[in-house]
């Protein structure tokens, strides 16, 4: 099988490094999306590098990545990073990825659309943690899970749970 997986908020606890980096900087705010724009980009060219450094890993993702190896499946990496709002962006997710021991078999930076990437990688199974992204994806008949509360698709907090899960159902 191969697996399709997004980075931040699904490989990365990226909001709660995201939030903690808000509240010094703009304690009015609860979200970062409601910045202004001008506010939003400015505050990622300032922290993004800095936050990146510091996402803990969401749990059981080292377990999973393990578990894939094992059963011969395929893992590839499909993230909208880019970049944009720091030079070493991409740089540094590839040091992150190999630093936190996370083997996968290819990955694609500055993905905003990804179901016709997935669809061209031939990905059985694509996990993301927004529902717009595997709306995107389910729509080329790939199989999605969400890392996220979600209505429309399978959902999960950890990767302990789609461990769980794909070993019974798939
Ligand atoms: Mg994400």
């Amino acid at each position: 099988m191969t697996i399709g997986i997004d980075i931040d908020n699904t490989i990365t606890k990226t909001k709660e490094t995201i939030y903690e980096y808000l509240k010094k900087d703009y304690p009015q705010y609860e979200d970062y999306k409601l910045l202004p724009p001008k506010e939003y980009v400015k505050f990622l060219k300032k922290n993004l590098s800095k936050m990146r450094s510091k996402y803990e890993l969401v749990a059981g993702v080292r377990e999973a990545f393990n578990y894939f190896h094992e059963n011969n499946d395929k893992i590839v990496i499909i993230t909208a990073r880019n970049n944009k709002y720091y030079h070493g962006s991409i740089k540094d997710t590839l040091a992150f990825l190999s630093q936190n021991n996370l083997k996968y078999d290819k990955i694609y930076f500055k993905q905003s659309k990804k179901g016709k990437k997935a669809y061209k990688e031939n990905i059985d199974l694509f996990i993301d943690d927004k529902e717009q992204v595997l709306d995107n994806v389910s729509k080329y008949g790939i199989k999605c899970l969400c890392m996220n509360q979600s209505s429309k698709y399978p959902s999960f907090q950890n990767w302990y749970e789609i461990l769980e899960y794909l070993k019974k159902e798939v």
